[in-house]
């Protein structure tokens, strides 16, 4: 299946998108890892979109629509995408319906993780992943058992975003609300837009999310 995880920064789409992809071989395709792995990489665009994510901007639509045509059509996404990040303006979501028109593809089912807003600073900020196996834990939901260690593969190479600061976080809150939210009534108008509840554990949102999609191939969750 195709589908969309939409909701804003600290929803849990990128938790929710790894768990999606393990355990239905879809790809999750998250244009902020993309953009993140350019930012590591130290390639020109990775050091023009530091600046922007830093600020908690969006990077132009022209380039993340390209980074995202160009992985949709690498052989592993023929199993499905969940795309976590994208889209995020009204002129993405139209190029991504164009691009899909074009490959025969087709999106199955649009995921909103609706969230408190009050709760996603103290999310956001206290959040952090292992840079060796991409594990993400938290300062007080999920730290690691060990501290300064990842639990699920021994590193001692744990980091943070350097946009997971309180005042980029705001930032990227009112982003959110003013160009992204747009892009909700859209898919609701195509009749596949499904709401879960992201302020719930993380197994129980999961659950919610395997109920919608099961309900959307027409079979019991
Ligand atoms: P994320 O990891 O999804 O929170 O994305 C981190 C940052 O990458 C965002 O705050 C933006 O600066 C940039 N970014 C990621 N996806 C997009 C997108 N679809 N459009 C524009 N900018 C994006």
């Amino acid at each position: 299946m195709n589908i969309i995880l939409l909701g804003p920064p600290g929803a849990g789409k990128g938790t929710q998108a790894k768990r999606l992809q393990d355990a239905h071989g879809s790809v999750q395709l998250s244009t902020g890892d993309m953009l993140r792995a350019e930012v590591s990489a130290g390639t020109p665009l990775g050091m023009e979109a530091k600046k922007i994510m830093d600020a908690g901007q969006f990077v132009s639509d022209a380039i993340i629509v390209g980074m995202i045509a160009n992985r949709i059509d690498q052989p592993d996404c023929q199993n499905g995408f969940i795309l976590d990040g994208f889209p995020r303006t009204t002129a993405q979501a139209e190029a991504l319906d164009a691009m899909l028109t074009e490959k025969a593809l087709r999106l199955d089912a649009v995921v909103e993780m609706v969230v408190d807003e009050d709760a996603l600073v103290q999310r956001i900020t206290g959040r952090y992943s292992c840079a060796s196996c991409g594990a993400g834990y938290h300062d007080v939901f999920k730290p690691t058992r060990l501290p300064g260690v990842c639990d699920a593969c021994g590193s001692r190479d744990l980091t943070r975003r350097t946009d997971d600061t309180v005042s980029t976080v705001t930032k990227r809150l009112n982003v959110y609300r003013e160009q992204t939210a747009p892009i909700l009534p859209y898919y609701a108008a195509k009749g596949i837009l499904h709401k879960v509840d992201g302020m719930e554990e993380i197994d129980e949102v999961t659950r919610q999310i395997e109920a919608v999609l099961a309900e959307v191939r027409g079979v019991p969750a």
